[in-house]
């Protein structure tokens, strides 16, 4: 008999979430039928995704959603041998039981020099959120200049360097001294600290006098609606994430956008990365060829014990992570 610890929602969020919005539950597993197979985190995804989606998509009481690495401890389905490592989608569980449905094999064969936990990074979702929203949404060319928020984190880092392969200038801005300087380190041309520029709109003008052709938004918020205001004629905004609004509990007001989306003749489109679900092998592979290149640069904020999901979460919603926030089981 296995016992799993999982984290539930114990409280819907108000807010900052809290750990006494948490509760930690143990579930007694049965034994495995013909087909099933017993599995073990490795590494568990803490997300921005999962502040909106768990007031979208759960009740108090449920098993945080989330993503996992996992290894096959037990097996009758002979499609999974022990000791094989997959990517789950079954929340802040430490052990699980699956009839395979929905596993997927990390990228075979996994580089021994790479940690598995960069299948939920930059070879996993944000990766691939960075790679379709960059070059289907942004559609970047050679030359443009291009605008990146929370570029220190998951997605950001990695869509800036796509947009250097791709030929662009980039600029980043980021939450702390620490991340800007760690952003001119893997090759942003311009970064600054959002937080302590004395004017936005100023850090934004002197980043690229000519302004920008594309912004890959990751915040949303009081910084977007600056920054639409240094978009060049016909650039394009790709709407990727609103974190400066997932926990905020007030409605927040203008500055309106339509004016520049008018005069610059802009074009703003939000996505999701799920959209090119049937292309996640062919942006997996090139993320990886660019890890293996040296041409992407990865960094991960690990923190140990399952334990300490509550704490990584909000931690990495506040802005301790540099680069993707993972959980070491
Ligand atoms: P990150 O690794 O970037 O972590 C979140 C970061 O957001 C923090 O480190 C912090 O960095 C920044 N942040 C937090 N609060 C604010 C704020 N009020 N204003 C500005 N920045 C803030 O997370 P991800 O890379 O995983 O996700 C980035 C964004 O992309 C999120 O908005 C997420 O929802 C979105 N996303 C969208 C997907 C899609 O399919 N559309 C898929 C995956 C992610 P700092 O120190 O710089 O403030």
């Amino acid at each position: 008999m296995v016992t799993a610890k999982a984290w539930a929602l114990k409280k819907h969020f108000e807010g900052l979430p809290k750990t006494s919005d948490f509760e930690l539950k143990t579930i007694e597993l049965p034994k495995l039928k013909d087909g099933e197979l017993l599995l073990q985190s490795v590494f568990l995804s803490v997300d921005p995704y999962m502040r909106p989606y768990s007031r979208r998509d759960m009740k108090e009481g449920d098993i945080m959603i989330g993503t996992q690495v996992a290894r096959v401890v037990e097996s009758k389905n002979p499609a999974f041998t022990v000791g094989a490592f997959v990517l789950a989608d079954r929340g802040w569980r430490t052990h699980f039981i699956s009839d395979g449905k929905g596993l997927y094999f990390l990228p075979s064969p996994w580089p021994e020099s790479l940690p598995r936990s960069l299948a939920l990074g930059t070879v996993g979702m944000p990766g691939l959120t960075a790679y379709f929203g960059l070059l289907e949404v942004c559609k970047v060319k050679p030359g443009e200049t291009v605008l990146v928020t929370a570029a220190a984190g998951a997605v950001g880092s990695v869509v800036g360097q796509i947009a250097k392969i791709a030929g662009c200038k980039v600029v980043g801005c980021a939450g702390s001294d620490a991340k800007v300087a760690y952003l001119k380190k893997i090759g942003f041309d311009e970064a600054f600290n959002y937080k302590t520029v004395a004017s936005l709109d100023e850090a934004l003008r002197k980043a690229s006098p000519d302004g920008y052709d594309c912004f890959f938004d990751n915040v949303g918020g009081e910084f977007s609606s600056i920054a639409v205001n240094h978009m060049k004629k016909y650039g394009r905004i790709a709407v990727c994430g609103a974190i400066s609004q997932y926990n905020t509990t007030v409605l927040q007001k203008g500055p309106y956008i339509q004016p520049p989306m008018i005069f610059k003749e802009l074009r703003m489109e939000g996505f999701i990365v799920s959209r090119w679900n049937d292309r996640r092998e062919e942006g997996l592979k090139a993320l990886m060829k660019w890890i293996m290149e040296g041409k992407v640069k990865y960094h991960e904020q690990v923190t140990e014990g399952f334990a300490n999901m509550p704490a990584a979460f909000i931690g990495m919603l506040q802005g301790e992570n540099l680069g993707k926030a993972v959980v070491k089981v």
